[in-house]
C-alpha cells in the first residue's frame, strides 16, 4: 500500500507529463487507477474497456487529463449493472472522478465547473 505521501508524488508526476504524454488515441495517462484490472471488481481476466466518465462534449477533455478508467466489458461497462446500464455506477464514477481531478489538479469548485461544467459530488 502506497503511503499519502508517495501517493501524492506518483499522481503529480503523472500529471506533470500528461499533457505531452497523449497516445495516439488521445489518452494521458489515467489519474483515477494505477492498476491494469477492472475498476469496480478488480479482475483481470476479462476484456477490459477504457471507459471515460465524462461523454459528449468532455469526452476528449477525459481522456487528456487523464479522466478515465478500466472496466470489464461485461458486465462492468455495457451491462445493466455496468457504468452506462446503470444510473447509479455512473454517477459514482463521475463523482469519484471529479473529486480526483479536484485533488490532482487542485482545483476549486467553481474550477471544476469551468472545465467539466457540473457538479457531480
Ligand atoms: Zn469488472
Ligand atoms: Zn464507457
Amino acid at each position: 500500500m502506497l503511503s499519502r505521501r508517495s501517493l501524492r508524488s506518483w499522481e503529480m508526476t503523472r500529471v506533470a507529463s500528461s499533457r505531452s504524454r497523449l497516445d495516439r488515441n488521445g489518452y494521458a495517462p489515467s489519474i483515477l487507477q494505477q492498476d491494469e484490472c477492472c475498476f469496480l471488481c478488480g479482475r483481470r481476466d476479462r476484456k477490459l474497456d477504457r471507459h471515460e466518465p465524462f461523454g459528449g462534449p468532455y469526452r476528449a477533455k477525459s481522456k487528456a487529463d487523464g479522466l478515465w478508467l478500466l472496466l470489464c466489458h461485461y458486465p462492468c461497462h455495457e451491462g445493466p449493472t455496468g457504468a452506462h446500464g446503470s444510473a447509479r455506477v455512473n454517477n459514482y464514477l463521475r463523482a469519484y472522478a471529479q473529486g480526483k481531478a479536484m485533488e490532482v489538479f487542485g482545483w476549486s469548485m467553481e474550477e471544476w465547473r469551468e472545465h467539466y461544467g457540473k457538479n457531480y459530488l
